[in-house]
């Protein structure tokens, strides 16, 4: 029994182990967003399937704006909790099958899988307005900050590849800044 009870407990233990180290493979540490490695993965698989469905898929980039200047008032300390609180802020508006994906620093990316042109902005307006709203607490601080987001639909069935998928939406999120920033910019293919 004892044996028995010894081998339950190292397998549990591996079990455990195996699924941390699956976590931290793809997950950013600081935000618990998915991380790039995943997002090259997962992007590349989910365009396949939905031109396979022939149903649509949107990108979209968020950008945190001004974040250099946030950094340099308050720290980067702060900087840091403020990116924590603004992926639980981003989370609140996604659909159950969307994956948010911590692109680089201040740019996060989320993946909405059969979301068309009208449902992603739809989407995105609720993350651009909440992030506006939403003042964060942070060592004695109320921070505002605000974000631009770039959008990128592809049509059911259209081939799309990962780097044009990214480059249009990135293009997108390039009008939002020249527009003034806190805005969203799309472009459909
Ligand atoms: P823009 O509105 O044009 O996007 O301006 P910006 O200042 O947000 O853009 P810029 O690319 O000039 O600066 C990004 C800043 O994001 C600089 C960098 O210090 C900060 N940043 C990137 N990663 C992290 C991080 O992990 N923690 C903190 N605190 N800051 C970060
Ligand atoms: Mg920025
Ligand atoms: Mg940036």
């Amino acid at each position: 029994v004892l044996v028995t009870l010894c081998a339950f407990i190292f397998s549990l233990q591996s079990t455990r182990q195996r699924q941390a180290l699956e976590h931290l493979a793809i997950h950013d540490p600081l935000t618990q967003a998915l991380n790039r490695r995943a997002f090259d993965i997962d992007l590349a698989t989910t365009l396949q399937t939905h031109q396979l469905s022939l149903s649509p898929c949107t990108l979209a980039i968020i950008d945190l704006d001004h974040f250099k200047s946030v950094n340099d008032t308050f720290g980067h300390e702060v900087g840091d909790e403020l990116l924590i609180e603004m992926v639980r802020t981003v989370r609140i508006h996604l659909r159950k099958q969307d994956r948010l994906y911590r692109f680089g620093g201040e740019e996060f990316v989320a993946v909405l899988p059969g979301a068309d042109a009208q449902e992603a902005l739809r989407i995105a307006e609720a993350v651009r307005a909440r992030i506006e709203q939403s003042p964060i607490a942070s060592c004695g601080h109320s921070i505002r900050l605000s974000a631009s987001i770039g959008v990128h639909s592809v049509a059911g069935g259209q081939q799309a590849t990962p780097e044009d998928v990214i480059r249009i939406a990135d293009e997108a999120l390039y009008r939002a800044k020249d527009d003034g920033r806190n805005c969203v910019r799309h472009s459909v293919s």
